[in-house]
């Protein structure tokens, strides 16, 4: 049999951790050794496969792109049937349809799954891949995440009512928009139980991580992740990158991409698609006020600041995590090296890279911010040139990818992470025009709420935890 040796296998980022295939990364979430799962090689798409996928589906491109990462898990026309149906409720026939801006630049949009953020992209196919595994185990799982907004609610639609799984998610008090809470707070579902905390999304990724970290607990709960250090997430988000890539050319005609970034999972996945062979001349990465990453590619050293609020809320972030899998390729791959320079950063709040491993980085990537008030001045820019509203996140995208962009001949993909609908007052603020929810969220307003609001203590978020698991009927 090939089968296995066509599997794909997993290392820690850390090196310490077991090697793992696809179905022990989606369950394990971070590894054991405190790093984060990446696949042993990439796995390449020729320039055939690559004029193969015209006339595709944006979910038969997106299976067979992922299939790579998957195979072994289940059988391929099966794989091609869960993705498809993770995408037949998204409200565009063309599910990631592409939109031109400007001469030469487009906006891919990525808000058309129920929650209207580009976590649906991924995750409704992550939560129907875990109930496949689980019923087959004969298992429970129990999820737990912390969101800034916008994975919370695509993690919740992912996995509600599913028979397999418990869904608990932390987020902010009082830092997330309504829309954001309302769409986590008003799913009637008993496998859905969500926890407002009191302090920021870093304290909320913070008891996650300590969560993960105490074994005793985690086995007892049979904890699992759809944090963007789910190496599932990203197989599944380079789906869009090598839709976009093809339709404007690939493998022929090279690519660049403008990434509103939080916790750098979102744009590693075009890192991704771009070992994979997509020709993908520029990574932009545009970030707000929390700017970490900007900061990074500018001086080489990563150092940790307070978290400011903005009006961009799903990139207030004092630490990219995912970052650290990019990391592991900038060191040629040596996990005792990412281990020190991630102890290094937790314990003094920063570590670095030397000169020719920023210049290697920045051959490809390049980085940039915006505060709130740039912010709005590109929203109306952008409304006023090309009549599109576009929400904060997309306009930080954009505007800064039109900034950085280094070849004026390449065409420039804009990443529109969410809904303008979902930042009404923002929206409203910069353009004097507020946008509207789309129909399958008109009445979301209207909707009761549940949630529990605790302070930002491990042992009572434990406590709240066992508890709610052990109602809704995990042995
Ligand atoms: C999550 C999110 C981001 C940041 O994505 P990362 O993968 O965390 O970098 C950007 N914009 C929106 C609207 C988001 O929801």
């Amino acid at each position: 049999m090939l089968e296995n040796s066509n599997k794909q296998r997993y290392v820690s980022t850390r090196g310490h951790a077991a090697i793992l295939d696809f179905e022990g990364v989606l369950l394990a979430g971070l590894a054991t050794d405190g790093g984060l799962y990446v696949p042993e090689r990439w796995p390449k798409l020729t320039d055939s496969d690559l004029r193969a996928l015209a006339g595709l589906t944006f979910a038969e491109l997106t299976a067979r792109v992922m299939w790579p990462f998957v195979a072994g898990l289940m059988g391929e026309d099966d794989f091609q049937a869960l993705v498809t149906d993770a995408y037949d409720d998204f409200d565009h026939q063309a599910v990631a349809p592409l939109v031109q801006l400007y001469h030469d630049t487009w906006l891919l949009e990525l808000f058309h799954g129920p929650t209207l953020s580009f976590k649906d992209y991924a995750l409704q196919i992550v939560g129907r891949l875990f109930d496949q595994v689980l019923t087959r185990r004969g298992e429970r799982i129990t999820i737990v995440g912390a969101t800034s907004g916008d994975t919370g609610s695509a993690a919740i639609e992912a996995c509600r009512d599913r028979e397999t799984i418990d869904i608990i998610i932390l987020h902010p008090a009082g830092r997330v928009s309504e829309v954001q809470r309302r769409q986590m707070t008003t799913v009637a579902a008993d496998n859905v139980h969500n926890i407002a905390i009191e302090g920021t999304f870093d304290d909320c990724q913070n008891l996650v991580k300590a969560m993960f970290n105490d074994v005793p607990f985690r086995n007892d709960c049979r904890l699992g992740a759809v944090n963007s250090i789910n190496w599932a997430r990203i197989a599944a988000q380079t789906g869009y990158y090598v839709a976009a890539a093809t339709t404007l050319g690939a493998p022929d005609r090279p690519v660049a991409f403008a990434v509103p970034t939080g916790n750098f999972g979102n744009v590693f996945a075009g890192y991704a698609a771009k070992q994979m062979g997509i020709p993908i001349d520029q990574l932009v990465i545009a970030s707000n006020p929390n700017d970490i990453l900007t900061r990074f590619f500018q001086t080489g050293t990563m150092t940790a600041k307070n978290v400011v609020p903005s009006i961009s809320p799903s990139m207030d972030i004092q630490v990219s995590s995912n970052f650290e899998r990019l990391l592991f390729d900038v060191m040629k791959r040596d996990g005792g090296a990412v281990g020190q320079a991630m102890e290094g950063f937790k314990v003094h709040g920063r570590f670095s890279i030397d000169d020719d491993q920023l210049a290697g980085l920045s051959d490809l990537f390049e980085a940039g911010r915006h505060d709130d008030e740039e912010t709005r001045r590109a929203i109306d820019q952008i409304f006023g040139e090309t009549g599109q509203l576009v929400d904060p996140h997309t306009a930080i995208g954009l505007s800064v990818g039109r900034a950085r962009r280094r070849d004026p001949g390449t065409p420039m993909v804009a990443l529109a992470t969410a809904h303008p609908a979902k930042f009404p007052d923002a929206v409203e603020h910069a353009t004097g025009v507020r946008p509207t929810l789309p129909d399958r969220l008109a009445d979301l307003f209207e909707r009761e709420e549940r949630y529990d609001t605790l302070t930002n203590e491990l042992s009572a978020v434990q406590d709240l935890i066992r508890t709610r698991i052990a109602l809704s009927g995990a042995a």
